[in-house]
This record gives C-alpha cells, sequence and structure tokens, in this order.
C-alpha cells in the first residue's frame, strides 16, 4: 500500500521535494502525492524574482516545471487553495475551500512571509516575496517615479539596483550601520553603498522609518519626510510557522526539526523556509533543497538512514555590476583579518581564518578572489599563511587551481551552490551525452538556481568540447579509436 503524503505549499521546496520524491518513485508505488499550494500559479523560481524586477526575465521565463509537469508526475497539485488546520488526531488537514485531506505523512514546506514594520501607512506598501508583489513594483516603476526602498538586506540591495537600472529615483533606506550588517563587516558594507551609489541608488543608513503617507513620502526618526511615489519594503522575512503552533507542534523562529526533518510529531515533517535546524532558520533555498532531497529518502523509504545535517552556505548579491558574495559569520572578522580595500574601484575583500581554513569572508568586485574564496570554504581547504594574499588575488594556491579557468577546477569543486553539483558531476553528465549547457541544465540542475554560475558551466562545457575529444566525437569515430587502442 503506498503512502498518502500531502505536502503544503507549493514553492521552492515543496515542489522540489514532490520532484525528489518522484525521481525514487516515479509510478507512485510507494507514495501518494498530494499538494495544497496557497498561491494560484505553478511553483516559480523566487530566487530569481530580483532579475524581473531588474528586466532580465520574464514572469513566465522563472517557472520551474513545465506546464503539466504536477499532472504526468502523478501528483495531485491543487493550486489557490491553502490549508487552514491540522487534525492531528484524525490525520487530516483542512483546507479552506471545505475539503479535507488525510495523510500518513504531512509535509510543510510554507516557506516565509514578508516582514513589515509596525507604523502608520505601512500595510500600504509592497513587499517584496511573490510575484504579485513584483508586478505591483514594476508597474510603478516608470523612469522618473521616486521610489523608496526599505531595509539594506540582501533583498533591499538588489530591489534597489534593479529600479536604478529601470530609471525610477531610488532611495534605499536602512536602520543598521551599514548595508547587509548579517552577512558583511562594516567595510565591505560601506564600499557596497558607495558602490551602489555609482550606479545610482541614494544610500542612507542609520535612519529609522516611522510610517509611510502615501501621495507624500517617507516620515522618518526625527521628523523628516522624504519624498516618494512608492515604497518597498524589503525589511525581512518571518518563517510561515502558524499552522504547526496552532496545531500543537513546537515552533520557536521556525518549525523545530530534527536531522530527519521530523517535528515534534513523527508524522509532520517541515522543510525550506519555515524549518529551523539545530537552531537556525536558513532562509536561502540550497538548504532547502538539500533537505528535499533527504525526506525523499526517507518517505520513499530509499534511504532510510537519510540525515540532514545542515548546510555551509555562501550569499551571493544578484545585481547587475555588483559582484558580492559572502561565506560564514561576519562576527568572527576582526583585526587579525586579512582585509584588501579600494572603495574607489568599487574592491574590497576581508576574509577570517581559524586553524589554517577560511570560516568567514566578503568579497566584493573581485569575482576570481569569490570563485577561489568560496571554493577553499566550500571544502575546508588549509591556507598556509604565506599563501593568502594569493587567496585574494584569485591566484592559484596549493589544493586549488585558479577558479577563472574552468579547466582547473578541481572536480570536488561545488560549481552551482543551488544545487550542490560539483564540477566532476558535470563531466560525468557531459561523458553520458549532456553536451550543451541546457543538456546540463536538464541532467544535473546545474543553474536553475539563481543561476549565477552559469559562466562557470558555459566555461567547463567548452573546455569539456576541447579537452575531452574522444567523449564529444561523434559515435562513428570513437568506435574507430577504441578499435586502434
Ligand atoms: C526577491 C527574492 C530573492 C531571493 N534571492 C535568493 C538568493 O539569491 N539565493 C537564495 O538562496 N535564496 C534567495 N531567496 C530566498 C528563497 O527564495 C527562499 O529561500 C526559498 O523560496 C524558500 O523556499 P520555500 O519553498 O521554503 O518557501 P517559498 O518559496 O516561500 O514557498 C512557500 C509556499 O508555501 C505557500 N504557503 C504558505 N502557507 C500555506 C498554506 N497554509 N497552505 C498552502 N500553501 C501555503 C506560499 O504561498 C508559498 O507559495 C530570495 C527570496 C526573494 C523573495
Amino acid at each position: 500500500m503506498s503512502r498518502r503524503v500531502v505536502v503544503v505549499g507549493n514553492g521552492m521546496v515543496g515542489a522540489r521535494l514532490c520532484d525528489e520524491v518522484r525521481r525514487r518513485d516515479p509510478d507512485g508505488r510507494r507514495v501518494r502525492l498530494t499538494v495544497l499550494g496557497a498561491e494560484p500559479r505553478p511553483a516559480y523560481n523566487r530566487v530569481l524574482l530580483s532579475t524581473v524586477l531588474a528586466g532580465g526575465l520574464t514572469p513566465r521565463a522563472v517557472e520551474l516545471y513545465p506546464g503539466g509537469w504536477a499532472a504526468r508526475r502523478r501528483i495531485d497539485l491543487r493550486l489557490g487553495v491553502a490549508a487552514v488546520k491540522i487534525d492531528r488526531s484524525r490525520r487530516v488537514v483542512l483546507a479552506d475551500d471545505g475539503t479535507e485531506e488525510p495523510y500518513d505523512e504531512l509535509v510543510l514546506a510554507t516557506g516565509s512571509r514578508a516582514h513589515v514594520p509596525a507604523g502608520p501607512g505601512f500595510e500600504h506598501a509592497t513587499a517584496f516575496r511573490d510575484l504579485d508583489d513584483c508586478a505591483a513594483i514594476l508597474d510603478r516603476a516608470r523612469p522618473g517615479t521616486r521610489f523608496a526602498v526599505l531595509g539594506g538586506g540582501l533583498l533591499g540591495c538588489e530591489a534597489a539596483r534593479g529600479l536604478a537600472g529601470r530609471g525610477t529615483r531610488v532611495t534605499l533606506l536602512h536602520r543598521g550601520p551599514h548595508l547587509m550588517e548579517r552577512q558583511v563587516d562594516a567595510g565591505a558594507g560601506h564600499v557596497l553603498a558607495a558602490t551602489l551609489e555609482r550606479l545610482g541608488v541614494e544610500v542612507r543608513t542609520g535612519v529609522r522609518a516611522l510610517g509611510w503617507e502615501p501621495g507624500a513620502g517617507l516620515r522618518l526618526d526625527g521628523g523628516e519626510l522624504l519624498d516618494a511615489d512608492a515604497l518597498v519594503v524589503a525589511t525581512g522575512v518571518r518563517a510561515e510557522t502558524g499552522l504547526a503552533h496552532d496545531a500543537g507542534i513546537a515552533t520557536d523562529a521556525g518549525v523545530l526539526v530534527d536531522d530527519r526533518l521530523a517535528t515534534s510529531d513523527d508524522r509532520v515533517h517541515a522543510v525550506g523556509d519555515c524549518a529551523q535546524h539545530a537552531g537556525a532558520v536558513a532562509g536561502v533555498v540550497q538548504p532547502g533543497w538539500e533537505q528535499a532531497a533527504v525526506l525523499a529518502d526517507l518517505l520513499t523509504g530509499t534511504d532510510p538512514a537519510a540525515r540532514y545535517r545542515g548546510t555551509r552556505t555562501v550569499t551571493r548579491l544578484k545585481a547587475r555590476d555588483v559582484d558580492l558574495a559572502t561565506v560564514g559569520d561576519p562576527a568572527l572578522l576582526d583585526a587579525s583579518s586579512l582585509r584588501f580595500s579600494d572603495p574607489a574601484s568599487g574592491r574590497y575583500a576581508a576574509l577570517a581564518f581559524r586553524d589554517e581554513r577560511v570560516v568567514a569572508g566578503a568579497v566584493l568586485g573581485l569575482p576570481d578572489a569569490a570563485a577561489t574564496v568560496v571554493q577553499f570554504f566550500d571544502g575546508a581547504l588549509p591556507v598556509a599563511e604565506g599563501d593568502r594574499l594569493a587567496l585574494l588575488l584569485g591566484r592559484a594556491l596549493p589544493g586549488a587551481a585558479e577558479t577563472a579557468d574552468p579547466g582547473r577546477l578541481p572536480s570536488s569543486a561545488v560549481v552551482c551552490r543551488c544545487n550542490t553539483v560539483t564540477k566532476g558531476a558535470l563531466i560525468t553528465a557531459w561523458r553520458a551525452g549532456a553536451t550543451d549547457p541546457p543538456a546540463l541544465a536538464r541532467a544535473t540542475r546545474a543553474t536553475t538556481g539563481c543561476g549565477s554560475c552559469g559562466d562557470t558551466v558555459r566555461g567547463i562545457c567548452s573546455w569539456l568540447a576541447q579537452s575531452d575529444p574522444i567523449e564529444s566525437d561523434p559515435p562513428v569515430l570513437s568506435a574507430v579509436r577504441e578499435g586502434a587502442a
């Protein structure tokens, strides 16, 4: 008998979980899947909303799966239907269309919602979380419109850059002492602000907004009224924990889960932005996708020993002409850290080491160095004291190759962070016949997350076409060579 699994949430992680389950159980013999999705549209790549806002992609282009995908995969997908209550004693989920969905296992993949600060008028501001928000912002984004973007974290910076690129007049306001203080140190924050200013964004830090006065502007601490026609709020997110909490399941900042992604009720699981694992709510997609793979192993019985042990996350800002990568906790950057700063050219790097390993860092405007640093952070590779400067310069070091040259990347290097795809996996897929970037994307999923690895994947593809001639020969020629050998 197949298990009835109900997934609540058809976002990036809920949809991915279904995909992972069907990769292991294509005919649905082991798992029957029902998905309740509050949004009225098929799953899309939320990470790419900043690119949609900046004009680099259409909303259609960010759909995660082709039309009819769910039906072909035997997934009962119910769009525009929200779960409103979990009745754990009867093991049913109640939906807002009046239906009840019985489950053997329930998965919460409810993501997070935008946090809107308290204050008069903020309820009329636009958040930046879904495609409807994106459409509402774009509706106002005509050249000359004055936008205030509240919140100088990753999303606020991306939104401000995208809007400035559309010819609007943008002021980015941040309450903290410098931009992105959760990810970068003060030095990187200041250079980032200068870079955004050069790109047409006015940046103001250390300011508090008290309220939004539609038609007038943004009221600031101290009484100033900032002229603005539209307000975008990007002041953080909160995990969507309401359903679990109301059902008596343990929650904190997220729904508490163990290494099996089980909540305090063994029949109920949580993955993605709504889950809190080992004290942390991730808020980025890579951990959620790794959790989905582990949970699919468990739900299908493919690997009953599968466990999620956490993810080493790397953050990248996705904005044209701003190249920022961060790793680890910025609190670890201190006076003993290695620093390079050239604000005039928008370049900055800070790296903290423990036991000869990179444990935290921010690299801005130095893409080669960023790639090398990420590689060393990922692999926990040792950097001898004398080699640290070379690391910042993006030069080849013992243990890793110069990353600007895809051919010299080690096989173990993670190329696509969102999907944890190594160069070795790309080579294997190439040799199995995926010999162009779209085919590599289909085979390995590389490039299908934030897309920032696109150049590297294309580089590896060209390198393979030149350096792997036997494998890329037409079959007849390969056979001739094998015969000759
Ligand atoms: C503009 C933007 C840029 C981002 N950039 C990056 C980035 O560069 N890198 C990165 O890693 N991450 C980024 N993120 C974060 C990333 O999008 C999230 O980590 C990811 O979407 C989490 O996936 P999820 O499925 O857990 O949640 P979501 O994608 O939010 O999906 C949750 C879904 O559940 C639905 N839902 C909620 N409650 C219910 C209910 N009761 N019943 C039915 N359905 C329900 C919601 O409507 C939603 O569709 C970005 C986010 C935004 C908004």
